[in-house]
């Protein structure tokens, strides 16, 4: 397990959302690549890396019962917030507890009080990098333990499992993991991406989430003969900005179940300045309450600038899954029993993001995400445990065999 997942992060596959291409990086490649090898020596004949950067390949039915297709699936690339190049894997066996130091620079220390988490890892075997660079268990913990579970479905054909499907995506972190992939041949009815933090924890529930743009247009004149005349689109943005909630409705007032509205962009100039806005709730209504707030705070505002315009453009960017999930029950019923029978107990959750599964579920092939271990991921401190990752493995071979037991 560890020996598979230490090759795979020294792959420097960052995505690069400002690359118009698919996958964004070339790079991300090198790992399809040497994955779809990887799954060819295992013995499944069909798998290849595709022109757009993505993995598919099939562990064969062994049954001779009518089983769903279930897929699993990992993201190759890693986050273009910290980076990804000369990851230098080091190995804490047998933790003891207490903070850790990351050796090629002691700044970087990952602390019991801020990850606690580390509670639960006395006695595993912790994986971080060095210090220098993120370590990439988001995704490739996953992507790990789907090869250990395919290739020990394929040493133990006693096992009995209907067709599963594997599925690695390029460019998740930047949201456009599932731009191209192609369902049709792919070919499964239900999947899972191993994607999630802690050991146990099953998320079928994502934010739903729109993208709001705001274009102002003020009165330009010039600024010497401008009294009483001048309207500053950009003094209208800043307005706009200053009466948004200052104690809920933002991601550093919320969290749990509760959504916000998030400005991430501004650009502009005296005649036109454009705002961009995230939107997200777990629901539909806590979306249109939001966008209703935020349109109500711009009219507000505007009525000081009696010769300005704005446009307001709402785009749609994900749904909860939860709406396509909860109509077939089984599939988390189903993880639920894998995690349960790996020895784990089962926890429910949502996540406050997206994933690949929250569209994948929406394009027809419902998709809860099912734990891979990864934690403090994006960032130098990011680590992950062993034993976590067999876990892991254990729940991928389990649900295969529920599946098959079930169906
Ligand atoms: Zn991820």
């Amino acid at each position: 397990m560890s020996e598979r997942f230490l090759r795979y992060v020294t792959i420097d596959t960052q995505s690069d959302p400002a690359s118009p291409t698919c996958p964004s990086t070339e790079k991300q490649k090198d790992l399809g690549r040497l994955l779809a090898r990887e799954l060819q020596a295992i013995g499944l004949s069909d798998a290849h890396l595709d022109e757009h950067g993505y993995v598919y390949a099939t562990i064969p039915a062994n049954t001779e019962k009518q089983v769903p297709v279930i897929c699993f699936c990992s993201h190759m690339d890693t986050s273009p917030d910290c980076t990804g190049k000369n990851v230098r894997p080091q190995i804490v066996r047998n933790y003891r507890g207490g903070d850790i130091t990351l050796p090629a620079d002691p700044s970087q220390i990952i602390r019991v009080a801020d990850h606690p988490a580390l509670a639960d890892q006395i006695g595993n075997d912790i994986i971080t990098a060095d210090g220098t660079t993120l370590l990439g268990a988001d995704n490739k913990a996953g992507i790990a333990e789907i090869m250990d579970a395919a290739q020990f479905l394929i040493h133990h054909p006693q096992v009995r499992h209907g067709a599963i499907k594997i599925l690695f995506t390029p460019d998740e972190e930047i949201g456009r993991g599932v731009d191209k992939v192609d369902l049709n041949k792919l070919g499964a009815d239900f999947a899972y991406t191993i994607d999630g933090e802690t050991a146990g924890h099953i998320e079928d529930e994502t934010f739903s989430a729109d993208g709001v743009t705001i274009f102002i247009e003020g009165v330009s004149t010039h600024p010497g003969f401008a009294k009483g005349k001048m309207e500053h689109a950009i003094k209208i943005a800043a307005a706009i900005i200053e009466r948004l909630p200052k104690n809920t409705c933002s991601p550093e007032t919320t969290e749990g179940r509760e959504g916000f509205l998030h400005p991430i962009g501004i650009a502009g100039a005296l005649e036109e300045t454009t705002l961009s806005f995230i939107v997200r709730d777990f629901t539909d209504a806590g979306l249109k309450e939001k966008e209703a707030l935020l349109e109500k705070i711009v009219k507000d505002v505007m009525r000081d600038y009696p010769r300005s315009g704005y446009r307001l453009d709402i785009k749609q960017q994900y749904r909860n899954m939860k709406q396509v999930i909860d109509r077939h029950p089984e599939i988390v019923d189903n993880a639920m029993e894998a995690i349960r029978r790996a020895g784990l107990n089962p926890v429910k959750t949502s996540i406050r993001g997206g994933t690949d599964g929250s569209r994948l579920s929406f394009m027809g092939l419902p998709c809860p995400n099912i734990f891979a271990g990864e934690h403090a991921f994006h960032s130098r401190l990011e680590w992950v445990s062993v034993q976590d990752m067999e876990k892991a493995v254990q729940t991928i071979v389990h649900l295969a065999m529920i599946w098959q037991e079930r169906a």
